[in-house]
């Protein structure tokens, strides 16, 4: 059973918690990672896509055994019905391949084992105390209650993380800076299994996408994000919005193997993202892409982070604020100013018109975009409509 006291006691198994564990124990260190339901990974919460140089970039070769798919591209559609296409390195950290995300998350989990950690399934943290500039975590486990000592807790308890607000950091959300999700996976349908697709519109999902992500020919994620503020009626609802396309798409439709529901942060990274004797990683510290809704990437490199500033400060003995401040200095570098500027990007896309929307892909249908850069795909929409340039720029 669980020790009395361990180095590190690291809450979720998702990507960032297995991450951190496994940096940390790769070091040494005694690491208790907990995760509250009965497998890792399972049910499945998410579209499933990752890009491939974010995998490349962390190190981690891809296997058999967690890919589904591999795509070339993304297509992005217009209300209008226009698209643009997109290749997989141009459409951000979601595209590239289509996981098996549980076998994913237990491949990450059983790496953090094999390096030392001791992972519990079925363990829930249920609060924190802090008992002489230590934590005592206590847990919940097939009914039984348990508590454990240790300086250092890294919370990786994803989009309705409680540690944060355990350790007294502020995590709540805006509700317009939150995605409402619902997808279903469906099979026996055609898909193009080459290209990942997207919807935008507001009439499609309001202040969100509707994404396509095919899994095989056959089967493939089809769901909806949209903002939490924008859903003011039951046919703003993610679930009504997402059969509505469906209806209006038959070649998408199935039958329907799975429902999954959730939500994703659109908003800024957290700050501060640690504290006393705690750190926050990946959702928790909500560190999703705020305009593609992506954050596997981050969530690992968050959790790397994590772990190995847990190691520094067992090393040094200090695990207060000013220690552990190095955490940031590791995952900023890497994450920060890309997440601000999508957020302020986010803040742009949810204000765009359909109209806007609709001049925008046919301004770049036919553009070459493996030369994109800002100022030129600014230059192509205002050669054709210099007014959604002059309606973009009041935002930018
Ligand atoms: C519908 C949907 C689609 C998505 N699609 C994509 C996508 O295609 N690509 C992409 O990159 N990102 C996607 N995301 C986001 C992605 O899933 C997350 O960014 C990623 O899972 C973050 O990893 P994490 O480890 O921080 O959190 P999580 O993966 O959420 O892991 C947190 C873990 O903590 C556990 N836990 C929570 N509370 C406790 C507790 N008290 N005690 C013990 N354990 C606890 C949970 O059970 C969970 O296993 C999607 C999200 C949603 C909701």
């Amino acid at each position: 059973m669980f020790k009395e006291k361990y180095d590190v006691v690291v809450i979720g198994a998702g990507p960032a918690g297995s991450s951190a564990a496994y940096e940390a124990a790769k070091r040494g260190l005694k690491v208790l990672l907990i995760e509250k339901r009965a497998e890792v990974g399972s049910p499945i919460r998410c579209a499933e896509g990752v890009g491939k140089e974010g995998l490349e970039d962390l190190g981690i070769k891809p296997k058999s055994e967690w890919i589904a798919n591999e795509v070339k591209g993304a297509r992005i559609y217009a209300p209008s019905g226009d698209y643009i296409t997109l290749e997989a390195s141009m459409a951000g950290s979601e595209v590239g391949y289509v996981l098996h995300r549980d076998k994913f998350d237990q491949y990450l989990a059983k790496m953090a084992v094999d390096a030392g950690s001791e992972l519990y399934t079925r363990a829930m943290a249920i609060g924190l105390k802090r008992e002489d500039s230590e934590i005592v975590v206590r847990i919940r486990h097939f009914g039984n209650l348990y508590e454990v000592r240790t300086p250092i807790v890294i919370g990786a308890d994803g989009f309705e993380s409680l540690v944060g607000e355990w350790a007294g950091i502020r995590t709540r959300l805006d509700p317009k800076d939150i995605n409402v999700t619902f997808e279903y996976r469906i099979t026996g349908a055609k898909f193009d299994p080459d290209y990942t697709e997207f919807y935008i519109g507001n009439e499609v999902a309001p202040g969100g996408y509707v994404w396509i992500f095919p899994k095989s020919e056959k089967e493939a994620n089809v769901g909806i994000g949209v903002l939490l503020s924008r859903v003011d009626s039951e046919k703003k609802r993610p679930k009504y919005l997402l059969d509505k396309f469906l209806k209006e798409h038959p070649k998408y439709r199935g039958k329907i193997i799975a429902v999954i529901s959730g939500a994703v942060s659109v908003s800024k990274p957290l700050e501060p993202s640690y504290t006393d004797n705690v750190m926050l990683v990946g959702d928790a510290a909500r560190m999703i892409d705020p305009l593609t809704g992506g954050g596997i990437i981050h969530a690992i490199i968050s959790g790397r982070a994590a772990g190995e500033t847990a190691a520094k400060a067992i090393e040094k003995g200090d695990y207060s604020k000013r220690s552990l401040k190095e955490y940031e200095a590791r995952w900023k570098p890497k994450i920060y100013e890309k997440l601000l500027r999508n957020y302020l990007a986010k803040e742009i896309f949810v204000k765009v018109s359909d109209d806007v929307f609709n001049k925008i892909v046919d301004a770049l249908k036919d553009y070459d975009f493996s030369r994109i850069n800002t100022y030129e795909l600014l230059k192509a929409i205002g050669e054709k409509y210099p007014e959604v340039v002059e309606e973009l720029s009041q935002y930018l």
